[in-house]
């Protein structure tokens, strides 16, 4: 029965999946707020016009992995492949480019129509950052610190390359697109078709095929380091500077091109090995092109997406469930009284688990099952002398306590 498999390409987040995504969300969420960015969140499916104007005809999502449907009043309707066309729509839509210049942290699910493997899926889910009207390398060096601060909070530090290019301005890149196409143009029977459609509209994509003929004939391609203008030049030695003073590492990798079209200037990776194949963990770039495409004021912008799936892969622990406490009634008469209980401790801020019926062992084995840090017997005694058992399941030690010292008692159990 196919309609009881999941979609191809999208996964469950059950309990201990999804803790390890809350992890990268909520470390992304704090360390962000510390670089003055403000969470946002953007619908979940935006007129296909938003993304087919921005990613531009030809970018690989565009042409092959858009989620797009008609709706029931005709609209056509695209599921986000990203984030940053959905935000820069709302800068316009909202009027928000007054108030420039703003910083945005989103989370949530992306839809691509793609090949599913291992770290590739059709839902994913991404965490990403926005910084909209900073023209200068100072907002490269604070995006890219910032998510380095991220990387390493997770833990990743020594198992992530920063790899950093730079796509130049205006100028530089049309002088390297007209020596590009120059090139290719003279190995053009040897591209991948996919390559020959490109060479006229947007060469500079070849330099990201994955066609292995075509990875041979780049290797020979002219460097855009060649072509970069001085204002590109110093655009990019004050954002390798800047790395360099907050001892950021990097790798600069001349063939860096982004994916999607609007990109100039800085463009990056952290990439990894521990993944495989999919060792992109997050990608960004500088697109000052962007807003003014969708029809908006010229506004700069930077900012960078990471993929939360391959992000949670790399955590060594997921971050283990909170431990309850076990309230386990002895008796009939308990039942009542254990359930006020258990709601009173949850109204003080614990972790409660009231077992839905059994005798004392059946509910204490279930505690364990739930790693219950301690249990709270309520028998016919406890209740005749206003107390309670406290079982400690580590250590096993037990003791009575009285119902109105209980919270206090209980405080190393929070
Ligand atoms: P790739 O080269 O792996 O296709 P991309 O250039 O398409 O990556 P971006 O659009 O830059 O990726 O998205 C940023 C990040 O989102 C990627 O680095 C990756 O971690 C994650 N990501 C992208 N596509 C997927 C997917 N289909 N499944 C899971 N994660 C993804
Ligand atoms: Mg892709």
């Amino acid at each position: 029965m196919s309609s009881l498999q999941p979609v191809r390409g999208t996964h469950d987040l059950l309990p201990e999946e999804m803790r390890r995504h809350r992890r990268v969300i909520d470390v992304a969420r704090a360390i962000a707020e510390r670089y003055g960015y403000h969470e946002v969140e953007t619908p979940i499916f935006e007129f296909s016009e938003v993304f087919q104007r921005t990613l531009g005809d030809t970018s690989d999502i565009v042409t092959k992995e858009m989620y797009s449907f008609t709706d029931r009043g005709g609209e056509r309707l695209t599921l986000r492949p990203e984030a940053t066309a959905g935000i820069a729509r709302a800068l316009i839509s909202g009027g928000l480019t007054q108030l420039l210049p703003l910083k945005f942290f989103c989370h949530g699910p992306m839809f691509r129509y793609e090949r599913p493997q291992k770290g590739r899926l059709r839902q994913f889910h991404q965490i990403d950052i926005e910084l909209l009207g900073v023209p200068g390398p100072e907002g490269d060096v604070e995006v890219i610190a910032c998510g380095y601060a991220i990387l390493t909070a997770l833990g990743f530090a020594d198992r992530i390359t920063l790899e950093l290019n730079t796509l130049g301005d205006g100028e530089s890149r049309r002088a390297y697109r007209t020596a590009l196409v120059e090139f290719f143009k003279a190995h053009e029977d040897r591209l991948s078709a996919d390559s020959r459609e490109r060479l006229e509209r947007n060469p500079l994509r070849i330099l990201d095929s994955k066609d292995e003929g075509d990875r041979r004939i780049v290797a020979d391609a002219p460097l855009f380091g060649d072509f970069l203008n001085e204002a590109s030049r110093s655009f990019f030695a004050t954002v390798t500077g800047g790395l360099d003073a907050l001892a950021i590492p990097y790798k600069l990798s001349p063939r860096l091109v982004r994916g999607l079209d609007y990109y100039c200037h800085t463009a990056f990776e952290f990439t990894t090995e521990t993944l495989g194949a999919q060792g992109t963990v997050m990608g960004g770039g500088r697109y000052d092109g962007l807003v003014e495409t969708m029809g908006g004021p010229a506004t700069a912008g930077i900012g960078w997406a990471a993929g939360i799936e391959r992000l949670a892969m790399m955590l060594d622990d997921p971050p283990p469930p909170r431990r309850p406490i076990a309230v386990v009634p002895v008796g009939e008469a308990a039942a009542r009284p254990a359930l006020k209980l258990a709601e009173r401790l949850r109204g003080a801020g614990f972790a409660i688990e009231l077992g839905y019926g059994g005798n004392l062992g059946k509910r204490m084995k279930r505690a364990n099952r739930l790693n219950a840090a301690a249990a709270l017997i309520l028998g016919e005694d406890e209740i005749a002398r206003g107390g309670v058992t406290l079982r400690d399941l580590d250590s096993g030690a037990q003791e009575q306590v009285a119902l109105g010292a209980l919270e206090e008692r209980l405080a190393p159990y929070r």
